[in-house]
């Protein structure tokens, strides 16, 4: 007699839990919904005052003539921290608007060989780092948003100058379906405790004396949620002390697509 007692009450039972998980699950999602608005409203609102706090600072340096050398660099040191924190703020309503689903992706056409071309050209005229790219005879053309693969090429491009002091080489190929760019380093490395982790909002792995200052450590959280937006994929390969290597693999553009 137990064992069928048991029998019926067992799908009441489950059918309680199902609820209470149920329940609970749409209440998780309704509290990091809330998160995320929460988020996205504090950057949005935060980034109005800082800007007018930036502009005067910038006024006060440039008319510094009767400053000591400490205060104006005081204020220079203002400015550049009231600046990487509008771009954080920039960079976090990015990320909330990704997560919600609020980012709109243009799929085109991209010809990558030029696109990276453009990057190329962009990035030697701040910086003379060396960077070296190499291309299959033809032309290998993405289906991507152009200007946000842009946005994270430049990204990982900057990240590869600020942590290596050696030549960037960028291959650009295509294998099967997908069109490939790679971007390689032979800097500082990333340990293989922080690869997997790299991707993650706020994550640094150099301590905060070898770490480059002016960063948000947040562009890789970006470049991943922009990439997979365009369906794509971003994967690391790294060793300490020998560099790194940063893979975007998009799907191939078809002329029927
Ligand atoms: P940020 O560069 O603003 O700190 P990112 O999200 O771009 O933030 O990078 C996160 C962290 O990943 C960096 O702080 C750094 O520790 C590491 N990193 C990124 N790119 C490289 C690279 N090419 N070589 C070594 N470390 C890197």
């Amino acid at each position: 007699g137990g064992a069928q007692l048991e029998l019926q009450q067992a799908p009441d039972e489950i059918l309680g839990l199902a609820t209470a998980f149920n329940d609970m699950t749409v209440r998780l999602s309704g509290a990091w919904e809330q998160q995320r608005q929460f988020v996205g409203n504090v950057s949005h609102e935060l980034r109005t005052p800082l800007t007018v706090v930036l502009g005067y600072l910038q006024s006060l340096l440039r008319r510094g003539d009767n400053l000591t050398t400490h205060q104006q660099h005081a204020l220079a040191t203002a400015i550049s921290e009231t600046d990487r924190t509008i771009r954080m703020l920039q960079d976090l309503l990015d990320l909330a608007r990704a997560d919600s689903g609020n980012l709109h992706f243009r799929q085109s056409p991209v010809v990558l060989n030029t696109l990276v071309a453009e990057v190329v050209d962009m990035s030697q005229k701040v910086s003379k780092h060396p960077i070296s790219v190499s291309t299959t005879s033809a032309d290998v053309v993405a289906l991507a948003d152009q200007d946000r693969l842009m946005q994270v090429l430049i990204n990982l491009v900057d990240n590869a100058i600020k942590y290596s002091n050696s030549p960037i080489e960028i291959a650009i190929e295509q294998t099967g379906d997908l069109a490939i760019v790679r971007i390689r380093d032979r800097g500082i490395g990333i340990a293989l405790e922080h690869q997997n982790r790299i991707f993650e909002r706020f994550y640094r792995a150099q301590d905060s004396s070898t770490r480059s200052r002016d960063g948000t450590g947040l562009g890789l959280a970006i470049a991943k949620s922009l990439i997979e937006g365009m369906n794509g994929k971003i994967t690391l390969r790294s060793k300490p002390g020998e560099g790194s290597t940063f893979t975007i693999a998009l799907p191939i553009w078809k002329s029927s697509s």
